[in-house]
């Protein structure tokens, strides 16, 4: 049932939403939680969220209000064209439809939250935007929290809830059964990052941390992920990938590095290891893989990509105890 035009909801229904929607500390719950408030506050007919994923044409629902209407094709189709606006549209019936574009944190996905209903009376309009401006302002500073604040990279934290996924959606078969294209890990460490400390200063070791993480953008596509895990080390995940490939991009990462001139530094090298993520790991586990990888690569010269399998089964180095399972974040 609709609630009445002359009737707005009142300041604590309000109140309330807001309160539980900044309670939220990740961008899903931050979502459901927007979404029951739009549902509690105006009662709509139709409360769809619709996803665009990276590249993609189509589009899949991510949340439905149940007994929602169905989407008349032309809102649909509205719905397609990318803005930064919340869009009014109604159809021949006097139906109005709401499309918003809702930011989502650092994933390359497009979302569009519409909200359908008989009619909006200019109160609610500003309230549906006043929800929306709340809700996008705590995306950016949990967005923001998940960044590092030298380099503009994703930050350990994020790392961590991107692991998970990528091994939770790997142990439900989301992925498919291709044994080719799997996920990996990389960790980075550059090589003898104290000396440039140690002869240039802090702040010159900063401008080097920094042209590091331009090379690691400019030499990884889209979707690959970077993070700058700590001090002078940085992950990537890459994900969907064969093994080869992974290998050619690591190595030409690595080679983007020791050929740049870097201001006053000028030349450093990188030490590279990478491990195959499998379904039924943790994610320190898999961390601790590639560490092991990237140690390898250090104590055998630096400069150069080694993987954790390879060695493994080369006999270069044992097969991890069991501790590594342990989970530890
Ligand atoms: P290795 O080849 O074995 O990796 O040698 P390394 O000197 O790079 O290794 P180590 O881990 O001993 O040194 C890392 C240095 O990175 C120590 C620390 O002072 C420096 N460092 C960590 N974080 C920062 C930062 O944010 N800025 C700067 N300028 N230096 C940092
Ligand atoms: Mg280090
Ligand atoms: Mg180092």
């Amino acid at each position: 049932m609709n609630r009445s035009l002359v009737e707005p909801p009142s300041s604590e229904t309000l109140l309330s939403n807001i309160i539980t929607l900044t309670e939220q500390r990740d961008q899903l719950s931050l979502e459901v939680s927007l979404f029951q408030a739009f549902q509690h506050i105006f009662q709509p007919d139709a409360l769809i969220s619709l996803e665009w994923p990276h590249n993609g044409d189509s589009h899949q629902v991510v949340h439905e209000s149940p007994g929602a209407c169905p989407l008349p094709a032309a809102v649909a189709d509205a719905a397609r064209v990318q803005s930064m606006d919340i869009r009014h549209l109604a159809d021949q019936d006097g139906n109005g439809y709401l499309l918003m574009p809702i930011e989502a944190m650092g994933d390359d996905a497009r979302r569009v939250l519409v909200l359908g209903k008989k009619a909006w009376s200019p109160t609610e309009l500003r309230m549906v935007q006043g929800m929306l401006r709340v809700y996008q302002n705590f995306v950016r500073l949990l967005n923001d929290s998940e960044k590092d604040t030298l380099t503009g990279l994703m930050n350990r934290r994020r790392l961590e809830k991107h692991m998970h996924e990528a091994l939770s959606s790997r142990q439900e078969g989301r992925r498919g059964n291709d044994h080719q294209h799997r996920d990996y890990l990389a960790v980075l460490d550059i090589d003898h990052f104290k000396t440039v400390n140690d002869t240039f200063g802090h702040l010159i070791g900063d401008e080097v941390l920094l042209a590091f993480a331009n090379i690691l953008r400019r030499s990884l596509r889209d979707g690959d992920r970077c993070y700058r895990y700590g001090g002078e080390e940085f992950v990537i995940l890459l994900r969907d990938m064969r093994r080869s490939q992974v290998m050619a991009i690591l190595e030409r990462l690595r080679g983007h590095v020791a050929n740049h001139v870097f201001p006053q530094a000028m030349h450093i090298t990188v030490s590279i290891g990478f491990s195959r993520i499998e379904g039924q790991r943790f994610p320190s586990a898999v961390l601790e893989e590639a560490d092991r990888a990237l140690y390898f690569a250090k104590t055998h010269g630096r400069d150069q990509v080694r993987e954790f399998q390879a060695l493994l089964k080369a006999g270069e180095i044992e097969v991890p105890d069991a501790s590594g399972s342990v989970e530890l974040f």
